[in-house]
């Protein structure tokens, strides 16, 4: 257990080479994250998801900024579900952030895994117990949309950022169902443009805020406006971020607890799932049976609940 030391200590090579097995779902490294686990909790995680364009990758630029000169360390880890490519290629594209590559309290990986069960979500959660176990204070996780995979990203985060920019009226309605509701903190970016204010308030309005007095006990996202490109309003996000951390550590910690038992369960349920419905499907695909089946679903000699009961009770007994 070498590289588990060598993670612990704090070691670039041993981490960015652990991250890529992780992206590749090699199989020595959840021997590896078994390990690490114990070690993991420390850090706090930063989610940030918008529509491509809006500007995450130039606030997540200035984000590092401050919180270097805070004197904190970061991780940050750009995923992009979208992306056929390795990981390398979006990072070669997220040139703002390069900047820090030489700064050592600074470690920028990026995430793009295909084809495999479990997919992003579960490689992300990976990868931010890494990070997490190599001691930095902070880890900032950068989508590049805002679709269904990016919200089960950003959701593996203690804080999660909305980034939206002025004018994003429709779209802000069309999203509305998925990402409102994940959203700890909004910044809305390219605060120079025309129509900062009236996004704010239509985004008020549709969060229903009452500025007359908080629910007692329940978060109310607030709403930054950022220039990332000037680094306005990056001081008072990170305030905001702040201010969301505490109100987990609140009431005895009883926030932070419910979302790390929400996190935990989800966490679970999918590697339950991954392991299982993986290990199923594999085989079922090299077995003789296999192409015969589909046929008799293509000619309708069956169809696929029955098949699928038969597959169940076949190999996991009488129960299903
Ligand atoms: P991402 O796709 O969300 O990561 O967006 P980027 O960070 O790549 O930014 C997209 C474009 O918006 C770039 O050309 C940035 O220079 C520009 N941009 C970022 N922040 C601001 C801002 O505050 N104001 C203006 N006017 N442009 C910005």
């Amino acid at each position: 257990m070498e590289r588990v030391e060598k993670i612990l200590a704090g070691d670039i090579r041993t981490a960015a080479r652990l991250i890529r097995d992780i992206d590749d779902n090699m199989p020595g490294s959840r021997e590896v994250l078994k390990a690490l686990y114990p070690h993991t909790g420390k850090a706090h995680v930063i989610g940030i998801s918008g529509f491509p364009g809006v500007g995450k990758s130039t606030l997540v630029d200035q984000m590092i900024q401050a919180y270097r000169q805070e004197g904190k360390s970061l991780g940050v880890l750009a995923v992009d579900p979208t992306s056929p490519f390795s990981g390398g290629a979006i990072l070669g594209d997220r040139v703002r952030m390069q900047r820090h590559g030489t700064d050592p309290g600074v470690f920028i990986r990026s995430l793009a895994t295909r084809g495999h069960f479990g997919g992003l979500t579960r490689s992300t959660r990976s990868a931010i117990d890494v990070l997490d176990a190599m001691g930095k204070d902070i880890i900032l996780v950068e989508t590049v949309g805002v679709g269904q995979d990016e919200v089960d990203i950003v959701t593996t985060a203690h804080t999660t950022i909305i980034v939206l920019i002025p004018g994003m009226g429709d779209d802000i309605q069309a999203i509305k169902a998925g990402i409102l509701e994940v959203a700890d903190i909004f910044a809305i970016n390219k605060a120079d443009r025309e129509g900062i204010d009236k996004t704010v308030n239509e985004l008020r309005m549709m969060l229903g805020m009452n500025h007359k007095g908080d629910d007692a006990g329940e978060w109310q996202p607030p709403i930054v406006a950022t220039e990332a490109l000037r680094g306005k309003g990056v001081p008072e996000l990170l305030e905001k971020i702040e201010a969301h951390k505490a109100f987990l550590f609140d009431h005895a910690g009883t926030h932070l607890r419910a979302r790390l038992r929400e996190k935990a369960f989800r966490e679970l349920v999918d590697i339950i799932k991954e392991s299982l419905v993986g290990k199923m499907i594999d085989e079922l695909k090299q077995s003789d049976e296999f192409e015969k089946m589909i046929d008799d679903l293509v000619e309708k000699r069956t169809d696929p609940f029955s098949l699928c009961e038969r597959i169940m009770a076949d190999r996991l007994g009488k129960r299903f």
